[in-house]
């Protein structure tokens, strides 16, 4: 009985939160300065959509200066392989890497309409960088996560810092989950805490298509849609693998050839980064209690033997 009494308010709650408006952005409010926390390949990606598309000045913050070093290194290649392509004009591409500013310092933060952050999958840490983005954003900016699978209530919650009836921040979080590479993808997946308000909504949904990106709507729930629905996949084709079911090559072949994607499971693990994976699961798994999300375990060993994919050189392939 009690199980069913919670089951119905849970429907209610997921009911109500589809009941939000995604379709007319009547409340948005104006962005004229965005800032991006992490500067690993979605936050990059991110830094560079907003200055070329939407063409907004980014302050870009990460805790690393390694990890900024590299990604505007990055961020370069891109920009002149665009020219070399003529998609852009050279002017263009100065024009857009002197608009990302970046910095190791958080309080360069000040001074942002709308922030999207993007640090690694760990609740921990996204909860400490809200609290922290709360007592340092205008008190107008939305404060957005790129969260792949991790509760945007329970992100929004952090923002009270302790106060939980001052909803004034924890209203302005939403999700703008972006895809990877974030240049290429159109998707962005919008999720609503709670407590986002619509003018949230109306701002979030209106600054992703600035960015010329489609927004579609998930409801707060473990993994949302995209990766509820990508990460077991991923998770199976590891499966196979530290069973036998098939070889790697095998195992990409099949999906490439079979079903016409791009990249095959375990390429695109390596892509995605496999410490990203394996967070993903751990969340899908602890939030539903169901095993038929659990881990596999290569994956977990990957992890520990720190190799994490393209990003570290080595993962299902060597780069
Ligand atoms: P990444 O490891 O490439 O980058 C994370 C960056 O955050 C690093 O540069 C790191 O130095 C920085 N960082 C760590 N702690 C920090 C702190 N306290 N303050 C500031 N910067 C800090 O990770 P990623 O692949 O870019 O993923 C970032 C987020 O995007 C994750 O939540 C992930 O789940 C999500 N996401 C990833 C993908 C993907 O395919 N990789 C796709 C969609 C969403």
């Amino acid at each position: 009985m009690i199980f069913l009494l919670a089951r119905r308010q849970l429907l209610r709650q997921v009911a109500a939160q589809n009941a939000r408006n995604f379709s007319s952005q009547a409340g948005a409010a104006e962005v004229n300065r965005l800032g991006v926390v992490g500067a690993g390949q979605m936050g990059l990606g991110i830094a560079l959509v907003a200055a070329q598309r939407a063409q907004v000045p980014v302050t870009l913050v990460d805790n690393s200066q390694a990890s900024i070093d590299k990604s505007l290194k990055f961020a370069d290649k891109l920009l002149e392989k665009d020219v070399a392509k003529q998609r852009i004009t050279k002017d263009d591409a100065l024009a857009a890497r002197e608009r990302i500013y970046a910095t190791t310092t958080m309080d360069d933060l000040s001074n942002v309409d709308f922030v999207i952050e993007a640090v690694p999958e760990i609740p921990d840490l996204k909860t400490s960088i809200f609290s922290q983005l709360a007592l340092t954003c205008p008190k107008h900016a939305i404060l957005a996560t790129n969260t792949s699978s991790i509760s945007v209530t329970k992100i929004a919650a952090a923002t009270t810092n302790g106060y939980p009836t001052d909803l004034s921040a924890a209203s302005r979080v939403i999700s703008t989950h972006f895809m990877n590479p974030v240049p290429v993808q159109k998707g962005v997946e919008i999720i609503t805490g709670l407590q986002t308000s619509q003018s949230t909504i109306d701002t979030a949904v209106a600054f992703v298509k600035r960015m010329g990106k489609i927004p579609s709507q998930s409801a707060d729930s473990p993994g949302f849609l995209a990766n509820r629905i990508l990460m077991p996949y991923i998770n199976e084709a590891i499966i196979c693998l530290e069973t036998g079911v098939g070889g790697r090559d095998d195992i990409d072949n099949i999906m490439k050839n079979g079903t016409n994607v791009p990249m095959g499971p375990l390429q695109l693990a390596d892509f995605i980064g496999i410490d990203t994976c394996l967070a993903i699961m751990k969340v899908l798994h602890e939030q539903t209690g169901d095993s038929k999300y659990r881990p596999a375990c290569l994956l977990t060993k990957m992890v520990d033997a720190g190799w994490l994919g393209k990003k570290t050189g080595k993962g299902f392939y060597e780069y």
